[in-house]
């Protein structure tokens, strides 16, 4: 399975002036074979071959006068390029066919100078490691890294991030066998809610994480501030930065937090069950806020991923089961209930419930039903690759920077591990 090892790295000042030319170069020719890819489906509904396509953007733009700075470049770098837009038209493809789960992915859209996040990538043959721990780029030269753990294998290629605060990151792909855990007879049941963080079947329950309230409340100042500055000021692309460093102290934060519930639910647990939540029907209500801290859907994508790597079972079930409505001990409906109502006593049988616990009490029930090898059968892993974690550019949708979640603001935190 492939999965992301993100750290920190120290260009020098010289560096980062010929990153900033490699960002634009794999910029232009990203652009330039998307133009020609759709002038040609415009044209005759045909698609150029990528190897046509690099000769005409890459070899033969060289050449001439308007392109000849491609030269001051790693070749390695705009070839990547190149094939990064091949995967955003196969994702696209595959999510408009249904191949591919989650949100829709748009066509391939444009890349700007002025994109918060700039990005490249070099395949085995652009980087190295050197064996006094610098990063080796093709023209650019050894960079310094902070290796915060470390690689468990041998990348198979280097992803270079500018983030908007002003931070670089080398995101390595490594392919590494999953490690199956030590098979456990524990399940769980999870209720995700809006007063706690969640509650699960056993009772336990994690609090939300108020930390980031604090972490927030910096950001809305820093925000506040940027606004009174003059526009085009030098004090407001200062506050601006500070913005962004806020922003991504309040992602660090609590990619962090997820990441430690994660881990300790997985080890824990042979199977867990969540309810298949419409986070994105919710996050448009008042309670945004709430869920936008609680992060729910990175929540169940660590899980997932780590389920794949640890060998455990992540089960979703629908949406629409009652689960707060049924009594999880003697299974009649007691009807609807309204989200003010924190415990209830069942008509039928007399017990006095807690909404979430018992809501997370039938989530584990029907996570239990959908899945007819959980005793003894062979226990299939979540998913086999994490869509996540495969190497995949983005900036290719737009919305995922309008939604304000920065998915991968994140970026030092990395995908998924430890
Ligand atoms: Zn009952």
């Amino acid at each position: 399975m492939h999965l992301r090892y993100s750290y920190r790295i120290y260009p020098t000042a010289s560096q980062q002036q010929a990153l900033a030319r490699t960002f634009g170069c794999a910029r232009v020719v990203y652009n330039d074979a998307l133009a020609l890819r759709k002038a040609a489906w415009k044209a005759d509904r045909s698609r150029i071959p990528t190897g046509a396509l690099a000769k005409a953007v890459i070899t033969d733009a060289k050449k001439t006068e308007a392109r000849s700075w491609l030269r001051s470049v790693s070749v390695d770098a705009l070839q990547s390029s190149i094939r990064d837009l091949d995967t955003a038209y196969r994702n696209f493809f595959d999510s408009v066919s249904g191949k591919r789960s989650g949100h829709r992915v748009g066509l391939p859209v444009f890349k700007s100078r002025k994109d918060n996040r700039q990005s490249l990538r070099f395949s085995r043959n652009g980087f190295r490691l050197r064996s006094n721990g610098k990063l080796n780029l093709a023209r650019i030269g050894d960079v310094r890294v902070k290796w915060s753990r470390a690689l468990p294998a041998d990348p198979s290629s280097v992803t270079i991030v500018l983030d908007p605060s002003g931070r670089y990151f080398a995101s390595f792909v490594v392919d590494i066998e999953p490690q199956h855990l030590a098979t456990l007879d524990t399940e769980v049941g999870i209720d995700l809610g809006l007063t706690t963080y969640a509650v699960m079947s056993d009772g336990t329950v994690i609090d939300n994480p108020r930390f980031l309230r604090k972490a927030e409340k910096r950001l809305r100042a820093a925000q506040r501030a940027l606004s009174r500055k003059a526009k085009g000021s030098k004090n407001r692309a200062k506050a601006r930065r500070k913005v962004a460093r806020a922003h991504a102290k309040v992602a660090d934060t609590r990619m962090d937090w997820l990441h430690k519930q994660t881990t300790r639910l997985i080890r824990e647990n042979q199977a867990i069950y969540l309810e298949d939540l419409n986070v994105r029907g919710l996050a448009r209500t008042r309670l945004a806020k709430s869920v936008h801290d609680a992060g729910w859907s990175t929540f169940r994508r660590l899980l997932t991923e780590k389920a794949a790597r640890y060998g455990r079972h992540v089960g979703i079930i629908g949406r629409y089961e009652p689960t707060s409505q049924v009594c999880s001990a003697c299974g009649v409906p007691d009807g609807p209930k309204p989200l003010g109502i924190r415990t209830w006593t069942c008509g039928a049988c007399g017990t006095c419930h807690d909404r979430d616990l018992n809501a997370a009490r039938n989530i584990l029930a029907a996570g239990r039903a959908d899945r007819p090898n959980a005793c003894g059968g062979p226990v299939g892993p979540g998913v086999a690759i994490p869509r996540r974690a495969r190497p995949v550019e983005t900036g290719t949708h737009r919305n995922a920077s309008r939604t304000g979640r920065k998915p991968r603001a994140a970026g030092a935190a990395g995908i998924p591990v430890h």
